[in-house]
């Protein structure tokens, strides 16, 4: 008989874990508090990438993330390109960070990612509005890294996920799990319950409140607390005469393209001032920053207008790392929660389809079991600083 199992979120994590499922022959329910892409998958930078994830079982995930995103849209009817396979240019200027990005190129070629040095003639031929960084600095090109299209991702997972037969609830929140040694029931914020065998929570920053009513500690940041490990902004900006197709890592802002020639900017080092209860105005001192730095990076952007700000708010696991796995003894409530989910989205969908509908877990996903996070607070978990450099998403 199928299995039949709910997941609870849809997102990038939950549509990719709830088609995954359907099409591995689980009979699938998605519930969605809100409408589907609007939590964390709605503010992303959105770079598909394994460049300086550690530790090297965390890197081989995002790897497999990069190489079945490649696969997906390879293999796809869709009409749209939700993957640009542009690559991502990045150098620093200070000495010791120019010493640092060295030293993790080197290291991500010896895991066999490709890492090449950018000859700056051609790079001024094909992006002639960059000011080029001093001659003493090298710049890198990681040409398999990607860019996606958050938006089209999701239109894509959703018409996959009810192709597929997923049955798809929005705002159905999920009020209350209770876990029984014969299946689970789900409370549903419009009074009706669902009852089946497995219940996936798919919620992101919002895990550690749902599995706290089926009595689940889960360390995770908090989200909504302003600073830069739980938050980011994100500077959308108006059409800009500016050939950028590549993703631009610099040391003082990170630049995307963002469809119609609009780009998207993201200035790490004034994280620490994000708070999702007090979005920025486009003119005030964090928009004037972020224009600022356009400037110094680019020519031809004195026209270009910043149209909105938008406080992301990260789904982080205390440690920075994917909690994957089974929450509860009786193995009835899975949980996914994880940081870089655009990039992990299509492989986690299935890995963990094939975790819950084969019982054999996945290699990949041995190193990530919720259980490190269980009972603890995120407090007892130190920040890891490792994970906040420009590279870091
Ligand atoms: C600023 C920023 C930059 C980023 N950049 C990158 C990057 O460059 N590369 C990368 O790979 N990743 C990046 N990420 C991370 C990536 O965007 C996230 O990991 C991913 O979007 C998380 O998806 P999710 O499906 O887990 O969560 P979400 O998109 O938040 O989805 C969870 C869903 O659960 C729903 N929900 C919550 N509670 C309930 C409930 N009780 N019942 C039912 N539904 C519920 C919510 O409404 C929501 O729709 C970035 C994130 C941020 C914030």
């Amino acid at each position: 008989m199928k299995q039949k199992i709910a997941v609870i979120g849809a997102g990038v994590i939950g549509l990719s874990v709830a088609r995954n499922l359907a099409l591995q022959g689980a009979s699938v329910t998605l519930l969605e508090a809100a409408t589907v892409g609007s939590g964390t998958s709605a503010t992303s930078y959105a770079w598909v990438n394994s460049n300086g994830k550690s530790p090297d079982a965390y890197h081989a995930l995002n790897v497999a993330g990069m190489n079945a995103h490649r696969l997906l849209q390879q293999q796809s009817q869709s009409q749209i390109r939700w993957l640009d396979e542009c690559g991502t240019l990045e150098w620093a200027a200070e000495p010791s960070e120019v010493a640092r990005l060295q030293k993790r190129v080197e290291s991500l070629i010896a895991k066999g990612y490709a890492a090449i040095p950018v000859e700056r003639k051609a790079l001024a031929q094909s992006l002639p509005e960059l000011i080029l960084p001093a001659e003493s600095v090298p710049i890198w090109s990681f040409p398999d890294e990607s860019l996606l299209c958050p938006a089209l991702f999701v239109a894509f997972l959703r018409s996959e996920a009810i192709q597929n037969g997923v049955t798809l609830l929005e705002h159905q929140r999920v009020t209350e799990i209770d876990e029984q040694a014969s299946g689970v029931r789900l409370q549903l914020s419009n009074g009706s319950c669902w009852e089946g065998d497995i219940a996936v929570s798919a919620v992101g920053r919002w895990s550690a409140s749902l599995l706290a009513t089926v009595g689940v500690e889960l360390a995770m940041v908090d989200a909504d607390q302003p600073g830069h490990i739980g938050c980011s902004f994100l500077g959308h900006t108006s059409p800009a005469q500016i050939q950028l197709r590549a993703n631009l890592i610099t040391p003082d802002i990170n630049i995307r393209p963002d469809g119609g020639g609009r780009l998207l900017l993201q200035v790490l080092d004034i994280d620490h001032q994000a708070d999702p209860k007090h979005v920025p105005a486009v003119d005030g001192p964090v928009g004037r920053e972020m224009m600022a730095r356009l400037a110094q990076v680019m020519r031809n952007s004195a026209g270009v207008q910043l149209e909105q700000i938008v406080v992301g708010q990260r789904s982080r696991p205390a440690d920075g790392l994917p909690a994957v796995g089974y929450v509860t003894d009786r193995k009835r409530v899975y949980v996914v929660a994880t940081h870089s989910g655009m990039t992990l989205a299509p492989a986690l969908g299935n890995l963990v389809a094939e975790d819950i509908l084969t019982g054999s877990r996945p290699a990949l996903l041995a190193e990530f079991s919720p259980e490190r996070l269980i009972g603890r607070k995120a407090s007892e978990f130190q920040e890891i600083e490792t994970h906040h450099f420009p590279a870091a998403q």
